[in-house]
């Protein structure tokens, strides 16, 4: 609690100064959202999925266009399971990626310093396939957290032993338990109202310039810049303003 009414007054401070940098927000990671001329948007999720995971995506896209300032709308893949990432959109894909440690991933390139131009959600299905992780609740947990951190949202709490908040941007050993973190919650949204108030001139989203990306391997991912057991997050500065936030959620 004392975190967040600092966090709030930190954004209120912000708010009657400049916006010269990022608003600050309790779990906005660096203030990094697309660009956009009006609000709500539609943001486009690439289902590259195989269909066991098509209705996590569904579930995950209609839970978060209850945001009042974005809408998602799931369209066909553009990436093949490699899950390339396509400039101005998202691209969600499932793999059987190997015994590398992860559950999910998801990054999210900037292309103009706080513009996010491209997001990717891999969720690894050497781990999903297991008795642990092949469960509704786990599906739907995973894909809702990695898809929301494509819009730049950031976890709400890291500690996965604590009790859950009742949000998917919750790390957890248990999505069901007394509380589900199955779903966002109205802290997420009224992030989202804060990161996406203001307007931008130009757009990132549905744009087509080259983004840069990373791949599937901890090597490529840059500079670890936050970490807890249960995920960390890192940062490759390719220069120019051009970078790749990766989100890892790691199996237990
Ligand atoms: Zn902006
Ligand atoms: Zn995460």
């Amino acid at each position: 609690m004392r975190m967040k009414l600092l966090a709030a007054a930190l954004t209120a401070a912000a708010a009657t100064l400049t916006f010269t940098t990022s608003a600050q927000a309790s779990h906005s990671w660096g203030g990094y959202h697309w660009a956009r001329t009006s609000n709500p948007f539609t943001l486009q999720l690439g289902d590259n999925l195989s269909s066991g995971w098509k209705s996590y995506l569904s579930t995950a896209s209609s839970d978060w266009s209850s945001s009042s300032v974005l809408d998602t709308t799931i369209v066909t893949g553009q990436s093949n399971n490699s899950c390339r990432a396509t400039s101005g959109r998202v691209e969600v894909c499932n793999r059987t990626y190997g015994n590398n440690g992860w559950l999910g991933l998801a990054s999210i390139s900037l292309s103009s310093g706080t513009h996010i131009s491209s997001g990717t959600v891999k969720v690894n299905d050497t781990y999903f396939n297991t008795s642990t992780y092949n469960t509704p609740s786990w599906r739907t947990m995973v894909m809702c957290q990695e898809v929301g951190h494509t819009f730049g949202l950031d976890h709400q709490d890291t500690n996965q032993t604590n009790a859950n908040l009742g949000t998917c941007m919750d790390y957890t050993n248990n999505p069901d338990g007394p509380l589900s973190n199955l779903h966002p919650n109205s802290h997420d949204y009224d992030e989202l109202s804060t990161i996406y108030s203001h307007l931008d001139s130009t757009s990132t989203v549905g744009q087509s310039a080259a983004v840069p990306t990373v791949g599937n391997s901890k090597a490529s991912w840059g500079k670890r810049v936050a970490h807890s057991s249960h995920g960390d997050t890192f940062v490759r500065d390719f220069g120019k303003g051009d970078k790749v936030i990766t989100f890892v959620i790691w199996a237990s």
